[in-house]
């Protein structure tokens, strides 16, 4: 993080994301050690069932906290706000089960005083990016600056020049309905290679894939 740091000075926002991966004081020893780094927000820092242990660590370290994977439903964020476990709620349409789902977990979260940064998903089309974008335009508690995947893949199955970045943005569609259209031919590609290898890995369908 200090060479991260170093490297891209500090107009640019860093945040790290454990994904659970340390124990209550584990996390308030590592995340204290980047006091240093003006850390935007740590994810996650421990199992997403603790969320006791998540405030703890809130109380213990200099830098916001952010929940992910403990909570996708507006039951969960009114658990996460009673417990004062954390500043901002990770979370994208893939965890909360579409787009009325993340606006009522907004609605929770802001009655809450939270943020939201909107959670991106390894092997996402741009069809959920977009979405995701114009529910986080219509939504007022959110971080400035979200997580976005698409761009991971190799191909797309949109057809509009809809998803460059400009200065780290990509502007909200204007068109009708979520403003996104298809490219027919890469759908049709995609959904033959979903006949023959199934879903997207992490979703083994083979008894002995890893
Ligand atoms: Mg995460």
């Amino acid at each position: 993080m200090q060479a991260i740091r170093e490297r891209v000075g500090y107009d640019v926002r860093l945040r790290i994301d454990a994904n659970m991966a340390w124990e209550v004081g584990e996390a308030i020893q590592e995340l204290n050690a980047l006091a240093d780094y003006d850390i935007d927000f740590a994810e996650q820092p421990v199992d997403w069932q603790d969320l006791d242990g998540l405030a703890r660590v809130r109380e213990a370290v200099p830098m916001p906290v952010a929940v992910d994977q403990g909570c996708f439903t507006e039951k969960e964020a009114i658990q996460v706000i009673q417990k004062k476990a954390a500043e901002v709620i990770v979370v994208g349409l893939h965890e909360t089960g579409g787009i009325t789902g993340m606006k009522k977990l907004a609605t929770v979260a802001r009655a809450g005083g939270l943020r939201l940064c909107r959670h991106g998903v390894m092997g996402e089309t741009s069809v959920s990016t977009l979405t995701a974008l114009q529910v986080s335009a219509s939504i007022t508690n959110q971080t400035a600056g979200h997580q976005a995947m698409h761009q991971l893949n190799e191909n797309d199955i949109v057809s509009t020049d809809l998803l460059r970045f400009e200065g780290g943005d990509i502007r909200v569609p204007d068109g009708s309905g979520m403003g996104i259209e298809l490219d027919t031919d890469m759908v049709e590609k995609y959904a033959r290679k979903y006949e023959e290898d199934g879903p997207f890995w992490p979703c083994p369908t083979k008894p002995n894939d890893p």
